[in-house]
Formats: structure tokens, C-alpha cells, sequence
């Protein structure tokens, strides 16, 4: 499969030495006090490059927490003085762009069920013209690698070089030990047609649980990918969203400490 992707190296938009880049955070923005505590937890670790966090919820059915809005950008912002993490947030329309842009938001991210339809990425990417900020792009939830390459290369088109993916899994009918199906072969194919693509995993998506996370970590590092978003919540049994999923600050650094990484990010 032919792609046209002009690309800058992870190490020249986010210095993390010589280890993978690591975006930790909640699910969900869900107060102030939440996101700006989980942020000073994550940054002592020593172990975080950005703090991520959702503050336009893409829920598959209506009637759940849809996000706090705008309100939580300035939440990040703080968070980002008092801590000096980078921040990074999900975007699924031209507004939200804009709106994460003026906050000083440094990183966005395109969720799965924006990659699947490229009208909405196309909105994305129309608003991020002119814009120098790095853009992350999630597989889409159903397993076409041509959409997500199609998806990349839109964003690339609006002139973003400071480029990734996440490799979040694919859902499916099949209810397996998985949330979300890793088909760890489309990565695989992915980073073979796309070398000079950063490619990073969210194993908290894939697992949809705690339990299952170290064993698709570990697996994402022996396949070399470049970092990984691992969502974590000050106390994930009262989390807004995805509750099962998210873990302590303190668990996230056990779980970064006893990775084993076979040699430097590049
Ligand atoms: C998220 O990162 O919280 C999220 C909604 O992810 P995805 O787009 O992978 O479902
Ligand atoms: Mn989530």
C-alpha cells in the first residue's frame, strides 16, 4: 500500500532521552481539584512527558458523562503550570481544535470513532492549518488499516509533520479477554509500510480492564513502539468513565518501573 507521509522524528518534537514517551492521565476531566491532584501525582513519579485527560467524551450511547467541556481546558492549563507536564486532549471537531489551541493545549489527539469517518477528519485537519502542534491518530474502532493510514495522511496533509498513532485496539461482536481487540498484525503492518511513524499503545483501551494492562505493555515495548497513553486516575474506583480501566498514580509508575525495554526510543 503506497502512503505519502512527511514525517518528523518523535526525539525532535518530545525529548524523552532514551525512554518511550509517556502520556498518563485520567479518562475523563471530571473536576478541577481531580485533574490538577492526578497531574502533581504523575509528574513526581519522575516517569510522564504529558498529561492527558478527555474533556469532549465521544460515549457510544446517549446519557452518559459527555465531558465537562471547555471549562477543563483552563484546568489543564493549571495543571500544566503547577506541574510543568505537557498536556494533551481528544478532538473531534473543528471547534474543539480551536478551543484546545487558545487554552495552550500542546498535543491533540483524533479518537477511534473520528478515524473511522473521514468527513470528521477532514474537519480536523481543515482546522489545523497553519497550526504547529503534535497530533496523535487512534486506529479506528473497526480493523481497516487504510482508514487509519488515510486518516494520517489527512492531518499530514494540513501540513502537521509532528505525527503519531495510537495503537488502541479494534472492537468487536466477539466478546474476548479484550475491551478491544489488540490484531496486533495491523500495527505490525502499519509501522512496515510507515517506518518513520511514531507509533505508541493504549493498553487501557485494549485491556479495558487493570489486570490485563502490564502483559499488552510489556508486548507493545518487545515490538518496539515508541511510547505508550495509559489512562490513570487518582482514585479509579469512583472514575466518571471507564473506571475499570484506569490505574493509580503509583501503579502506573510500578508498572513502568518493572517494564522491561529492550533498547532507547529512537
Ligand atoms: C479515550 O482515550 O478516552 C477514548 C475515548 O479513546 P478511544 O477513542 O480509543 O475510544
Ligand atoms: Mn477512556
Amino acid at each position: 500500500m503506497k502512503h505519502s507521509l512527511d514525517i518528523l522524528p518523535l526525539q525532535s518534537w518530545i525529548d524523552t532521552g532514551d525512554k518511550p514517551l509517556i502520556i498518563a492521565g485520567p479518562c475523563s476531566a471530571e473536576t478541577e481539584e481531580q485533574v490538577v491532584s492526578t497531574a502533581h501525582l504523575l509528574a513526581n513519579t519522575g516517569k510522564v512527558n504529558v498529561l492527558r485527560a478527555g474533556i469532549w467524551k465521544p460515549r457510544t450511547r446517549p446519557g452518559e458523562f459527555e465531558g465537562i467541556g471547555s471549562v477543563g481546558l483552563q484546568w489543564l492549563k493549571r495543571a500544566k503550570e503547577e506541574t510543568g507536564l505537557l498536556t494533551a486532549t481528544e478532538v473531534a471537531t473543528a471547534k474543539h481544535v480551536e478551543e484546545a489551541l487558545a487554552a495552550g493545549i500542546d498535543t491533540l489527539w483524533v479518537g477511534a470513532r473520528s478515524t473511522a469517518n473521514p468527513f470528521t477528519v477532514q474537519e480536523i485537519a481543515d482546522a489545523l492549518k497553519g497550526v504547529n502542534v503534535p497530533v496523535f491518530v487512534k486506529n479506528p474502532v473497526n480493523p481497516d488499516l487504510s482508514l487509519w493510514i488515510g486518516a494520517l495522511e489527512r492531518i499530514n496533509g494540513a501540513g502537521i509533520k509532528k505525527l503519531g498513532a495510537i495503537h488502541r485496539g479494534f472492537s468487536s461482536f466477539e466478546k474476548t479477554a479484550f475491551r478491544n481487540e489488540p490484531m496486533w498484525d495491523i500495527a505490525i503492518q502499519l509501522k512496515t509500510i510507515a517506518p518513520e511513524l511514531p507509533i505508541i499503545n493504549d493498553p487501557s483501551h485494549i485491556c479495558g480492564n487493570r489486570e490485563l494492562i502490564p502483559y499488552i505493555t510489556q508486548k507493545a515495548m518487545d515490538m518496539d513502539m515508541q511510547g505508550l497513553i495509559i489512562e490513570s486516575h487518582i482514585d479509579p474506583s469512583v472514575a466518571w468513565t471507564d473506571a475499570k480501566q484506569q490505574v493509580t498514580p503509583a501503579a502506573l509508575a510500578d508498572l513502568l518501573d518493572n517494564l522491561s525495554i529492550r533498547h532507547a526510543a529512537s
